[in-house]
């Protein structure tokens, strides 16, 4: 029988909502059977990220010869860099069955949307505008002006949600993992993922089966 192909996830949401964090809390479960999809990007690597585990971080050259090859399934410019997510690495893991997890921001979810439309698509949506921007302020990275310039952005970002196909409000974090996990869950019970397995049980059971009985 051949195998049931891995479910491609997305993660996706406004700048500032917690995608990284919530993406190691799914990883730092010891239960996670996901494959995370590590991206490329051109920016240089912050202290602690580890070339190949983070990121595989690549000039600017090499990116665009990526592109070139038609070897990302998407990419963005983000801030000033490139981000894309490698094609090849993604079709072998769904091939062989297993579920592949993306967390990219949301330009890069709507052209994977176009090309992969199987995806699951998972909205992170801040409690609210206002906590969206105490976090923006407490990570002490951006000028006022650039913080203003994210939440306008931010509102543009929202509008995109109804293109997805789950929201799970980023409260506090081991809730909105635990409802990805649910909704994945979920997922893999839908009736068209499971119901050639079970015609082929029965055609076992009842051709193969009849042989021998
Ligand atoms: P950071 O530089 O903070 O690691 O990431 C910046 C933004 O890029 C985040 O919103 C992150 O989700 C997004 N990102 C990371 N990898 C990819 C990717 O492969 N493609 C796209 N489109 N966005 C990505």
């Amino acid at each position: 029988m051949s195998t049931q192909r891995g479910l491609l996830i997305i993660l996706s949401g406004p700048s500032g909502v917690g995608k990284g964090t919530v993406r190691e809390a799914v990883f730092d479960n010891e239960n996670c059977n996901y494959i995370y999809s590590v991206s490329a990007t051109t920016r240089s690597s912050r202290p602690g990220e580890v070339n190949g585990e983070d990121y595989f971080f690549i000039s600017r050259e090499e990116f665009e010869n990526l592109i070139e090859k038609d070897a990302l399934l998407e990419y963005a410019e983000y801030v000033g860099n490139y981000y894309g997510t490698p094609l090849a690495y993604i079709e072998e893991n769904l091939q062989a069955g297993r579920d592949v997890f993306l967390e990219i921001e949301v330009q890069g979810a709507r052209k994977v949307r176009e090309r992969m439309p199987e995806g699951i698509f998972i909205f992170l949506a801040p409690p609210s505008f206002k906590e969206l921007e105490t976090r923006l302020t407490d990570r002490g990275t951006d000028s006022q002006a650039v913080i203003m310039e994210r939440m306008e952005r931010a509102r543009e970002e929202i509008e995109m949600m109804k293109d997805y196909d789950y929201v799970v409000v980023n409260d506090y974090v081991p809730n909105a993992v635990s409802k990805i996990n649910a909704i994945i869950e979920c997922e893999h019970l839908k009736v068209e993922r499971i119901v050639d397995r079970i015609q082929q049980d029965i055609q076992d059971y009842f051709v193969e089966g009849a042989e021998s009985r």
